[in-house]
């Protein structure tokens, strides 16, 4: 999710178009009451797709951006089945990283790194070099993003994420981690497998994901460092932001986890208003 997993492996999109239904020449198409449209975004001079799926029910936004994880877009369809509410994926070729064309040069960012001015001009000197036209350029494409997901219009920000094995994981947050000065608090269940965790920006939801056994890190939303992630810009908001995060592979994992999450925001009612 947030950090330095490694690209998993690359999955076909057969499983997607299966539970998505067949796409329609329009970029329409209509599948157990899901309803998929896709938008064109430009990175400089560089097109990147957003699909958008659909379905009538709660305000949930559920989000992916690192097109090497499709595990998580197949449990994130399930859920949305169940809950309804908006799906939007980032396609970009099927690398976590996105490559963009600007007056000739090519660039590289982590799209999960681009919704702070900070982020994007860290992920930009980190996988290309920095620029300040390009950072303007992922700026810009960060807030038409933005504006597709209008997250103002969402009860919570459900991220969807998948790492590799052993890489980055809950223990990444744990005292003395290398992430540990980002967590306000850490829960691992002894015997779990700590790549599959909830990342959260709120302690309500932090205590009853714990309390169900769930392993779960809370964002320190004070003190974590502004690397330009979408959970850093929705803990600036005040909004609710579950990254449901699993090893890639580990889709009956992830849906049990989603079902879980869905569950226990009904339970929880609405966040707080903001
Ligand atoms: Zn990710």
């Amino acid at each position: 999710m947030r950090r330095f997993h490694q690209r998993g492996r690359v999955v076909s999109s057969f499983a997607l178009i299966a539970v998505s239904g067949t796409m329609l020449a329009s970029g329409a198409s209509q599948d157990a009451g899901i309803r998929t449209t896709r938008r064109t975004l430009r990175l400089g001079e560089t097109a990147v797709d957003v699909v958008i799926s659909e379905r009538p029910g709660a305000r949930h936004l559920f989000c992916n951006l690192h097109d090497d994880e499709n595990t998580s877009v197949e449990a994130g369809l399930a859920a949305l089945r169940r809950s309804g509410g908006r799906l939007v994926e980032l396609r970009h070729g099927g690398e976590r990283e996105v490559s963009f064309r600007l007056s000739g040069e090519a660039f590289t960012v982590d799209p999960n790194r681009i919704f702070t001015t900070e982020g994007a001009r860290k992920t930009l000197a980190k996988l290309s070099r920095p620029s300040a036209e390009a950072e303007r350029a992922v700026d810009r494409f960060a807030r038409e993003l933005l504006s597709v997901y209008t997250i103002d219009r969402a009860d919570v920000v459900i991220a969807l994420h998948n790492n590799s094995d052993e890489h980055y994981s809950a223990l990444s947050y744990a005292k003395g981690a290398v992430f540990a000065s980002d967590a306000a608090d850490v829960f691992i269940k002894d015997g779990s497998d700590p790549d599959d965790f909830f990342f959260v920006t709120e302690r309500p939801v932090f205590d009853a994901l714990r309390r169900r056994g769930y392993n779960v890190v809370l964002q320190d939303n004070d003190k974590v460092t502004d690397d330009g992630s979408l959970s850093v810009h929705c803990g600036r908001l005040g909004v609710r932001y579950i990254n449901v995060e699993a090893q890639n592979g580990h889709r009956e994992q992830q849906e049990a986890m989603l079902t879980a999450l869905l569950d226990l925001l009904e339970d929880l009612g609405p966040a707080r208003p903001r």
